[in-house]
C-alpha cells in the first residue's frame, strides 16, 4: 500500500549572507492515512520549517528544498506551481497555527472568512454557503453558531479563534491536517478541549494529522507515532507507548523530564541546559546535541550518528547504540 504522505531526505536550505543552511537536514518519514504523527522539538529544531516544506510555504528566495521530495499519495508536489498547489492546499492538506490572529483577518467577519475558504474549492449558493459555515462552527463545539458569523476576530476568546481556525482547516475535509503548535498560546484547559476536539474531527473525518509541538505531553495524548528532531534531523522515532516506556535517544529523556505538570508553568526550555545550535552555528560532524547532552563521549563530536532501527519500530540516532555507529565503525 502506498502512505499518504512521503516525505524522503528532505533538506531544507535558508540561505544567510549568502550562503545555504541547512534547517532540515535529511529528514525521511510517513505519513499513513488516519494517523495522528506528532513532531517533538524545542524551537529551532526545524519543525515548522519541515511543515512548511511540506506545504510548499517557503518564503520566497529564502528558504528552498535542496533535495529530498514530498509525496502525496504518490504524487510528487516539489515542480507544482502555484496554482496546482493551491487546489493541494486546504482541500487535501491544511494546516493550523498556533496563533490564529495572524491567520484570520482582522477587518471581515468570521462567517465571511469561512465562506471564502469554501467558495475556494466548491461551487455553493450564498444559502448553502452559509448553512455549511454554521455546520462547521458546530462541528467545532461553537454552540453559538448563528452569532458568530456576524463577528470579528478580536470579539472572539483565543480558544474561540483556534475553533474558527480548525473550522476553516477543515472546511474541505482534508486527508492530512498540519497542525502546528495548535494549543501553545492557550491555557492548559482550553488546551486539553482543544486536543479533544481534534482527535473527535481525526476519527469522523478520518483524516490523518502531523502534530507539530515543543510538548511531549501533548503527544502522549494525541497521537500515534512520535518523530523526535533535533536541529533538522530526526534523532528518535517510533509509537507512542515505546516513546514514553523506553525512550533511547538522550535528548528524548530530557524532554521527558521537562513535561510540564498542569500545575506548573508551561515553560519547559528553562529546563534543559543550552540551546539548540543556530542554523550558522551547526557542527559539520558529529552529534548536534553533544554540546547539551549529559551522556555525551569524546567520540560524540567526530563521530555522525545514524538513525537506524535499534529495535523492531524504534529508530534512534546516539552513538551509546551500536546501531547509530557509521558501517566502518561497526566493522573495526
Ligand atoms: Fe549524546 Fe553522544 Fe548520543 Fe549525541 S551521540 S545523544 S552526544 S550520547
Ligand atoms: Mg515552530
Amino acid at each position: 500500500h502506498e502512505p499518504l504522505l512521503q516525505v524522503k531526505g528532505l533538506e531544507t536550505a535558508f540561505s544567510i549572507e549568502g550562503k545555504d543552511h541547512n534547517a532540515v537536514d535529511g529528514v525521511s518519514f510517513n505519513v499513513e492515512k488516519g494517523k495522528i504523527v506528532g513532531i517533538v522539538g524545542e524551537s529551532g529544531c526545524g519543525k515548522s520549517v519541515m511543515s512548511l516544506s511540506v506545504m510548499n510555504l517557503l518564503p520566497k528566495g529564502i528558504g528552498k528544498i535542496r533535495n529530498g521530495e514530498v509525496l502525496f499519495e504518490g504524487r510528487n508536489l516539489e515542480g507544482l506551481d502555484d496554482k496546482e498547489m493551491n487546489k493541494i492546499r486546504g482541500k487535501d492538506i491544511s494546516m493550523i497555527f498556533q496563533e490564529p490572529m495572524t491567520s484570520l483577518n482582522p477587518v471581515f467577519t468570521i462567517g465571511y472568512q469561512l465562506e471564502e475558504v469554501l467558495h475556494n474549492h466548491f461551487k455553493l449558493s450564498k444559502k448553502e454557503a452559509t448553512e455549511k459555515v454554521v455546520q462547521l462552527l458546530s462541528a467545532v463545539g461553537i454552540s453559538r453558531a448563528e452569532r458568530i458569523v456576524d463577528e470579528y476576530p478580536h470579539q472572539l476568546s483565543g480558544g474561540m479563534r483556534q475553533r474558527v481556525m480548525i473550522a476553516m482547516a477543515i472546511a474541505c475535509q482534508p486527508k492530512l491536517l498540519i497542525a502546528d503548535e495548535p494549543t501553545t498560546a492557550l491555557d492548559v484547559t482550553v488546551q486539553a478541549q482543544i486536543l479533544e476536539l481534534l482527535q473527535d474531527i481525526q476519527k469522523k473525518n478520518d483524516m490523518a494529522i502531523i502534530f507539530i509541538t515543543h510538548d511531549l505531553g501533548v503527544v502522549s495524548e494525541t497521537c500515534d507515532e512520535v518523530i523526535v528532531m533535533y536541529a533538522g534531523r530526526i534523532v528518535e522515532r517510533t509509537d507512542v507507548q515505546r516513546l514514553f516506556n523506553s525512550p533511547k535517544h538522550p535528548y528524548t529523556e530530557l524532554l521527558m523530564g521537562a513535561i510540564p505538570r498542569l500545575e506548573e508553568e508551561k515553560d519547559m526550555l528553562a529546563t534543559i541546559d543550552g540551546i539548540v545550535p543556530s542554523l550558522t552555528k551547526m557542527p559539520e560532524v558529529g552529534c548536534r546535541f553533544a554540546n547539551r547532552c549529559p551522556k555525551a563521549m569524546k567520540e560524540c563530536t567526530t563521530v555522525t550518528p545514524k538513525l537506524a532501527k535499534n529495535e523492531e519500530g524504534h529508530e534512534v540516532a546516539c552513538l551509546l547504540y551500536e546501531t547509530s555507529r557509521p558501517e566502518e565503525e561497526v566493522l573495526r
